[in-house]
C-alpha cells in the first residue's frame, strides 16, 4: 500500500519554494506566451516574494492506526448535502465539508446542520474557479471571500482550504498563507486514474474500498461544482457522476467500519497523527531552505 505523507512547507518568504521557483518558470513561460504574459508572471513572482508566512499541504498522514478523514467537496447543495448528512448520521461518523462560499450564502441552513451534526467545515473558494486560470488578485479574492462566507455561519474563518480541482499554484499557496489556511488535498478518490465510468457504481465503490489506507484523506462530493449556482443549470454528466458517488457512499462507509477504520475530521487527523517526515535524513523539518 502506498502510504505517503506529503507535507510541503512552502515558506513563502525569501527561502520559500514558490518564491525561488517562480522566476525560472516565469521566463520559460514568457518565452512561449509573449511579453504580456511574462510581465504578469513576473508581477506575480514579485508579489509572492513579498508574502510572509507558511502553509502546510497534506495529502494524508503516515500512521499504523486505522484512522481516516472522510471529506466532501462542492456543497452545500439542495441536491445532495442532506442526503449525505443522513448517511453519516446513520453510521455515526464525522466528515469534513469543503464548501463553496457562494453556496454557503445560498444554503446556510445546510451548513448549520453540518456544524450541529459535529462535522468540520472548510473553504473551497467562493465561486469555484481553478487558481490555474486566475490572476493573483482573483485568487486572493475567491479564497478570502470563501473563508468569510464560512465565517458567516461558523463565527471564524475555517482552518482548512482545498483548491478547486486540486490545482495548487504559488499564488494559491500565497493566498492561503496570508489568511492562515492549511491546505488539505486527498489520497483516496472514486477513480485513481483508471478511467472508471461515471455511472459505474460498483467500480467506484471498489476503488474506494481497495485504495483506502491508514491515515487516508478520502474525497467525495456533495455538490456539482459551478453547476450548483443554477447559472447554467445542472450539468447532466456531473450530476450522474455525483449520484454514483453518493449511491456508493453507504457501502463504502460500511466497509471501512468493518475493516476497523475510525472516522475523524481533517483537523483531528492532522493534529492526532500528522508529523513532518522526510526521506532525506540530512534535512531538517523546518522547511525547504536547501531546495
Ligand atoms: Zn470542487
Amino acid at each position: 500500500m502506498d502510504r505517503r505523507t506529503f507535507l510541503r512547507r512552502a515558506g513563502l518568504g525569501s527561502a520559500g519554494v514558490a518564491a525561488v521557483a517562480a522566476p525560472v518558470g516565469t521566463y520559460a513561460l514568457g518565452h512561449h506566451l509573449g511579453a504580456t504574459q511574462l510581465d504578469g508572471n513576473y508581477q506575480q513572482s514579485v508579489r509572492a516574494g513579498q508574502q510572509r508566512g507558511a502553509v502546510n499541504v497534506w495529502w494524508s498522514v503516515t500512521t499504523d492506526e486505522r484512522v481516516l478523514a472522510l471529506t466532501f467537496d462542492d456543497g452545500p447543495t439542495k441536491q445532495f448535502s442532506n442526503e449525505v448528512m443522513d448517511v453519516l448520521d446513520r453510521y455515526h461518523v464525522p466528515a469534513t465539508f469543503f464548501l463553496i462560499g457562494k453556496l454557503v450564502e445560498k444554503y446556510p441552513d445546510h451548513v448549520a446542520r453540518m456544524i450541529a451534526d459535529g462535522h468540520e467545515i472548510a473553504n473551497h473558494t467562493y465561486d469555484h474557479y481553478s487558481a490555474a486560470t486566475q490572476s493573483i488578485d482573483e485568487v486572493r479574492r475567491t479564497v478570502e471571500l470563501g473563508a468569510d462566507a464560512v465565517a458567516s455561519v461558523l463565527g471564524d474563518r475555517p482552518r482548512w482550504f482545498r483548491p478547486v480541482k486540486g490545482h495548487i499554484t504559488g499564488t494559491l499557496l500565497s493566498a492561503a498563507a496570508s489568511i492562515g489556511h492549511d491546505v488539505a488535498m486527498w489520497s483516496v478518490s472514486r477513480d485513481p486514474g483508471i478511467g472508471t465510468e461515471i455511472d459505474d457504481m460498483v467500480g467506484v465503490r471498489t476503488n474506494y474500498v481497495d485504495s483506502v489506507h491508514e491515515g487516508a484523506i478520502v474525497i467525495f462530493h456533495d455538490g456539482i461544482g459551478r453547476s450548483g449556482f443554477d447559472l447554467t443549470g445542472p450539468d447532466a454528466d456531473l450530476m450522474l457522476a455525483r449520484r454514483t458517488e453518493i449511491d456508493a457512499l453507504p457501502d463504502v462507509v460500511e466497509r471501512y467500519l468493518e475493516e476497523g477504520y475510525r472516522f475523524v475530521t481533517t483537523s483531528q487527523l492532522i493534529d492526532g497523527f500528522g508529523r513532518f517526515e522526510t526521506d532525506d535524513p540530512g534535512a531538517g523539518d523546518d522547511g525547504g531552505g536547501d531546495l
